[in-house]
């Protein structure tokens, strides 16, 4: 049987709310508003994941799928630097790809899954798993088709969490339609509805603070409490 894995966000108060870091052998969805530190989380999590776990890391390699092209190495350096890694050895072992379409975000599962059957991952990132799906399927008519597309990605990223002992990272948009054709000015609905929600081991809300301060509160976890934790996005990553 696998035991699960916690990596660490950088964050000790973070640490405490998701009991201890981001899991393995789950999906953790972060959601929330533009620059709430989403990319940021995840920009750490390719540099903690390979941590040895003595230091509170997954001892594995880490793969990115970006679909909205906010990876950036560079940011990788100050946070590898910070952890007292290389940044160079910390950036050859982040396999990264862009996806320009769903059908090619699929594949890449595809493609990576065949890689962590070879090599020892610890973190699959995809940011965000919901954008191109929200570019390719348009119309109102395309939603059911669109759901069932993203239930087949997602069910993809669960076996893949639980077949090579890896956190899977998501994040997710928020969207100011709450149903019925209302519309609020503030989004603060996740997109995705019911797959999504199903799919998420843990869901994640994110908002900012003052400041560089942001804000994660527990949206749906089955064994964590519903509370708040606040963290700060740092050139070193992020941290308490
Ligand atoms: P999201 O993905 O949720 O839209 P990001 O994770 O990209 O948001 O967060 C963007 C924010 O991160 C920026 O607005 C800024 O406040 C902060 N940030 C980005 N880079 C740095 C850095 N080098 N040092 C400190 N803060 C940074
Ligand atoms: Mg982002």
């Amino acid at each position: 049987r696998k035991s699960v894995v916690r990596i660490t966000t950088g964050s000790q108060a973070l640490d405490e709310l998701l009991g201890g870091g981001i899991e393995t052998l789950a999906i953790t969805e972060a959601f929330g508003e533009f620059r709430s530190g989403k990319t940021q989380l995840a920009h750490t999590l390719c540099v903690s994941t390979q941590l040895p776990t003595s230091m509170r890391g997954g001892n594995g390699k880490v793969a990115y799928i970006d679909t909205e092209g906010t990876f950036r190495p560079d940011r990788i350096v100050p946070i590898a630097e910070r952890f007292g890694m290389d940044p160079g050895a910390v950036l050859d072992n982040i396999i990264y790809a862009r996806a320009y379409t769903y059908e090619h975000q699929h594949n890449l599962l595809l493609g990576l899954a065949a890689k962590m059957s070879e090599e020892p991952f610890k973190l699959l990132i995809v940011d965000s798993i919901i954008a191109l799906f929200r570019v390719d399927f348009t119309g109102r008519g395309e939603l059911a088709e669109r759901q069932q597309k993203l239930a087949q990605m997602l069910s993809r990223l669960t076996k893949i969490a639980e077949e090579f002992n890896v956190a899977v990272y998501m994040t997710n948009q928020v969207v100011a339609d709450p149903g019925g054709g209302v519309f609020v000015s503030d989004p603060k609905k996740p997109a995705g509805g019911h797959v999504l929600a199903h799919a998420a081991t843990v869901r994640l809300m994110f908002r900012k603070g003052k400041g560089e301060q942001r804000i994660c509160k527990v949206f749906d976890a089955p064994n964590l409490p519903e509370s708040e934790a606040v963290f700060q996005i740092t050139p070193g990553g992020i941290a308490d």
